[in-house]
């Protein structure tokens, strides 16, 4: 965690991508003392799902 603290909360978010495409119901860690979100690799692959979704 770049900040240093260990304290994260699994929490649903929504993420938006550079073509302004929103994925919603993300699963990411948030670290509760600045925000953070860091995502594990199957919500990387969600996104890239989504960002990819261009039928
Ligand atoms: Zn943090």
């Amino acid at each position: 965690m770049t900040c240093g603290s260990k304290r994260v909360q699994r929490t649903e978010v929504s993420v938006r991508l550079r073509h302004g495409r929103t994925v919603r119901g993300v699963e990411a860690d948030v670290c509760v003392a600045c925000g953070e979100r860091y995502f594990d690799l199957e919500a990387m692959h969600g996104l890239e799902a989504g960002s990819a979704e261009n039928r």
